[in-house]
């Protein structure tokens, strides 16, 4: 782990890269064979053994980012989730996962946990408490996913960590909004972290990745169900990960302060009238948020008042688009009821303090004024618009 005493940057733009011997160049070359003579018996290298040389220098610089042991690099975010999560459980086995879950991994223990005989609760909140209160018999893992989505909810990590231990359960993280760079749960005592790579550590929403860091043992155990699972990623795309994680620092920083910004901005704005955003002295867990973080991430999530409507906000946007997906160096907008939380009932979003009005806001790099500006402008226009229909 000599990586781990390098600087997050240096980590990022250096460790895991391939050296050019034959011409020198400044990255690492990019091998897309798929076949690789036999140096001897132990190493047979081939994409689908996760082991190609893009592969596997990608895997050590995730790993440092980590301080993990080791890491996997996978074709999607739920490729290493769904992989992670049946490495360490079979028929007859309970898992216990946060009641705020990513619309994928909810749908994938919903979906098709009950087949393979795999028993599943959810928990009523987020306090570690919330996880204390499912564990049964036959538990053998815990999934948390801190900040959560789309509320931003903040679990105590090491809380959840030390509950695990104490069942003798594996504690397994899906990292994805903090990413690397704000929250290195391995600290905290957590066995497994997930990354949907899609999102930070790709960062120009032009790449789908997962990827997972844990010990040397959980990582072969791990390593065993994914070459039989088959999700690994092409060395391509591996190459265009490596290049991204580069600026990952420089970027999710850029992000966290823009965030930041723009919490600021609507929290104080007289036409919101929630905002959800763990930098916030207002938010409900932001003690814990910077116990746990080293930054508040670019997520953020905030209402507009009742007499707003909120889809035609977000058509009014012009600098900010829609988008389904988060994380680029674009700021997006979406509506969790419309699009990621569409299929959950409205009682259940309620249960869950979704609102229909609820924007999620992914922050960008772009200039904080500009950003501001497009919303300023988005509001006038809803107002505009309201004032229309008034005088009919
Ligand atoms: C996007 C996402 C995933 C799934 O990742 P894919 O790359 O889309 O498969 C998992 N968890 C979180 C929190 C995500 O945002």
């Amino acid at each position: 782990m000599a990586a781990n005493n390098k600087g997050l940057n240096t980590i990022c733009t250096h460790t895991g890269e391939l050296e050019d011997k034959q011409h020198k160049g400044a990255v690492s070359p990019l091998y897309m064979s798929t076949s690789y003579a036999f140096e001897d018996v132990d190493v047979k290298r081939y994409p689908r053994y996760f082991n190609t040389p893009n592969q596997e220098g990608l895997c050590l610089k995730v790993a440092a980012l980590e301080h993990a042991e080791a890491a996997l690099i996978f074709g999607s975010g739920m490729a290493a989730v769904s992989t992670s999560l049946m490495a360490f459980l079979r028929a007859g086995d309970h898992v216990v996962l946060q009641q705020t879950l990513y619309g994928g991994t909810y749908n994938l223990v919903t979906e098709e946990f009950s087949k393979y005989g795999i028993e599943f609760s959810f928990t009523d909140g987020w306090d570690a408490k919330d996880f204390a209160d499912k564990i049964k018999e036959n538990t053998k893992v815990i999934y948390v996913e801190t900040p959560s989505n789309p509320l931003l909810t903040i679990t105590d990590i090491e809380a959840v960590a030390a509950l695990a231990k104490k069942h003798n359960v594996i504690s397994m993280i899906d990292n994805t909004f903090a990413s690397p760079v704000n929250q290195n749960p391995i600290d905290l005592g957590i066995d497994v972290v997930i990354h949907s790579a899609t999102k930070y550590m790709g960062g120009h929403s032009d790449i789908c990745a997962g990827a997972v860091a844990s010990s040397k043992e959980h990582m072969e155990r791990i390593f065993h169900l994914a070459k039989n699972f088959g999700g690994s990623l092409s060395d391509y795309t591996v190459w265009l990960l490596e290049r991204s994680i580069k600026t990952m620092g420089i970027r999710v920083r850029a992000q966290n302060e823009n965030a930041l910004a723009m919490a600021k901005f609507l929290y104080t704005h007289e036409d919101i009238d929630a905002v959800y955003y763990p930098g916030l002295p207002s938010h409900k867990d932001h003690e814990l948020a910077k116990r746990q973080m080293k930054g508040f991430g670019g997520m953020l999530s905030f209402e507009l008042k009742p007499s707003l409507d909120s889809s035609k906000f977000q058509k009014s946007l012009k600098l900010i688009k829609s988008s389904m997906s988060l994380a680029g160096v674009e700021s997006t907008v979406l509506s969790p009821t419309q699009t990621s939380h569409a299929l959950m009932s409205p009682e259940v979003r309620a249960e869950q303090g979704i609102k229909d009005g609820l924007i999620r806001f992914s922050v960008g790099i772009e200039e904080v004024e500009d950003l501001i500006a497009d919303i300023e402008q988005a509001i006038a226009s809803v107002k505009k618009s309201n004032l229309v229909y008034s005088n009919n």
